[in-house]
């Protein structure tokens, strides 16, 4: 990457859902907390972490699908919101640059609607190609380019396979000539065999068209490969971020190591030879995380400490950031 500019930066994001629970006492779904991290104009951040540790939640509240808790979010140097300037931009013009492509294509694309129509639908929203023949051209341009044939503009959703729902998925996305695209899970629905096409569409289109991704997956294997950087989530905080080859090959922080430990290695008798690292009992509920480190219950090194005071992000390396109090013996 040429370019190091940064595109998206965020602050002390916070994202609390409240739960009605029956008694009197308010009580929140800590989804996110404090969120510190950037996004290079033109990279790919892969962000990972087990079902429920808050990364969806932080995907669609970067792009303010999800209303922050607290925090600072700036995009191309401006801040689009800032709980303490009290700023919050209206965001019709902000969905021209950032899109989101959904996790279940199926369930992203209004079934009483032609693709046409879905993705004549954002054009409309952003007044792009005012004209009819403009924008029949402009949707069967956006057909080709994920893949599809342009008489595919008349069909249903459910006339489409998952893999091709996605495409259309992907090129509402596109519509706009965006700039960033949270991409939530894209491929987690699909079968295996069409993920890694989807993946290299993705990758010409980014190349292509000089987008920025967050790359959003559980599985580490499948974002080590498309990601610039990777950022680790536990329970809604950030707990390690580096450059893909870094992470993967150093990684310093007890719980990315745990996740690396699971992932099948191509040589079958080192795969064998390999230690994993097994986590004792389940993620604790987000509704009431541990005090102090979140992974301070399922992690073997946690001391006194680690159960008091929550560890900061801080850079161990040059662009490498971990948050843990006992680096040293992890
Ligand atoms: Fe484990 Fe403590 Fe580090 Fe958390 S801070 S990961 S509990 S050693």
């Amino acid at each position: 990457m040429s370019e190091q500019k940064k595109l998206l930066e965020v602050e002390n994001l916070k994202k609390y859902f409240a739960v009605k629970t029956g008694s009197f006492k308010k009580n929140y779904v800590q989804a996110v907390e404090s969120a510190n991290f950037f996004i290079y104009k033109g990279e790919t951040l892969g962000l990972v972490g087990e079902s429920g540790c808050g990364k969806t939640t932080l995907g669609r509240t970067l792009i303010r699908l999800y209303e922050p808790t607290s925090g600072k979010i700036i995009y191309d140097g401006k801040p689009i919101y800032d709980s303490e300037k009290k700023i919050a931009e209206k965001m019709l013009p902000y969905r021209r640059k950032m899109q989101i492509i959904f996790q279940d294509p199926s369930a992203s694309l209004d079934p009483r609607m032609t693709v046409g129509e879905i993705i004549g639908e954002a054009l409309d929203i952003h007044n792009i190609c005012p004209s009819k023949a403009e924008r029949n051209d402009r949707i069967r341009n956006l057909l080709s380019q994920v893949g599809l044939n342009t008489e595919h503009a008349n069909r249903f959703p459910h006339e489409f396979s998952g893999g091709q729902q996605q495409r259309v998925g992907i090129a509402r996305a596109l519509a706009v000539n965006p700039e960033f695209i949270v991409c939530d899970e894209p491929i987690s629905a699909l079968d295996v065999s069409i993920q890694s096409q989807v993946v290299n569409m993705l990758e010409d289109l980014q190349e292509e068209m000089g987008l920025t991704y967050l790359f959003i997956a559980h599985d580490i294997s499948v974002v080590r490969h498309i990601s610039n950087r990777i950022g680790v989530m536990y329970l809604g905080c950030m707990v390690e971020l580096a450059e893909s080859y870094e992470l993967c090959a150093h990684p310093v922080h007890p719980y990315t190591k745990t996740l690396l430990s699971a992932v099948p290695l191509p040589d079958p008798v080192k795969s064998r030879a390999r230690e994993r690292i097994l986590l004792e009992g389940d993620i604790p509920s987000p509704m009431n995380p541990p005090s102090g480190c979140r992974f301070h219950t399922r992690c073997p090194y946690a001391t006194e400490i680690c159960k008091q005071e929550m560890p900061k992000l801080e850079e161990v390396g040059p662009g490498h950031y971990a948050a843990c109090h006992h680096l040293e013996q992890a």
